[in-house]
């Protein structure tokens, strides 16, 4: 499924995974039609749909509530830093994350909307996985919560596929040139989870110890695993 369909003239010291088959049920054009002005649109779209669906009955805004609070408190990367702190300490969990991660993420309790279908994307020491979702937003949410702001930005999805390495150092990620970058781009069908590597330091860390220093981004990859501070080694 390796395509550079995206951009023909990309570097060659990176991969671009794909396989959009967008079955979304929203529109992409409307969605980000203006990049400068999406957030407000968007929202103004929103805030005027809720108030017809509210007003002719179809939807409770408590039942709304509820949802939305459940993805920005309840559902976050604290689960998806579980899950990859698991990885790090269980090699059976972490073989099943590679074989069926939908399965092994089920397992620690994480499914749902937006990750019927999981790939786990495993950082080795001469590889970087960099996630993003170049037609609009998907984003693995039972893992990783609602996605941050700038995931969804027309320039992310473009330059993350084009200037991989380039995205990485604004993010303050400096990778040495060996390090190979592999862009993965989330689709409706399926989503990514970064496996960070276990930062050095940790091997005295317990599985909470672990997951404490695996940050959102680092699941994104526009980040990496967070050294443990200088005073716990
Ligand atoms: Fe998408």
């Amino acid at each position: 499924m390796a395509t550079d369909a995206h951009d023909p003239s990309h570097d060659p010291s990176h991969e671009h995974e794909h396989g959009h088959g967008h079955g979304h049920g929203h529109v992409h054009g409307s969605e980000h039609g203006d990049e400068h002005s999406e957030l407000s649109e968007t929202e103004l779209r929103v805030r005027a749909l809720e108030s017809v669906l509210t007003q002719k009955g179809y939807v409770d805004p408590a039942a709304l509530d509820v949802l939305i609070d459940t993805y920005q408190t309840r559902v976050g990367p604290r689960n998806g830093a579980r899950v990859v702190a698991r990885s790090w300490v269980d090699p059976a969990y972490r073989e099943w994350l590679r074989c069926d991660a939908t399965a092994a993420i089920a397992s620690l309790g994480y499914a749902g909307r937006q990750g019927e279908h999981m790939q786990a994307v495993e950082n080795t020491p001469s590889l970087h996985n960099l996630v993003v979702c170049t037609l609009c937003s998907c984003y693995p949410w039972p893992v990783l919560g609602l996605p941050p702001t700038w995931y969804k930005s027309a320039p992310y999805r473009s330059r993350a596929v084009k200037d991989p390495r380039g995205v990485l150092a604004e993010f303050g990620v400096r990778l040495p040139d060996h390090i190979r970058i592999r862009v993965w781009d989330s689709t409706a069908e399926l989503r990514y989870l970064v496996i960070p590597e276990r930062p050095a330091g940790t091997e005295r860390f317990d599985e909470a110890a672990l997951a404490a220093l695996v940050t959102r981004d680092s699941m994104i990859g526009t980040g990496l695993a967070c050294a443990p501070a200088a005073a716990s080694r």
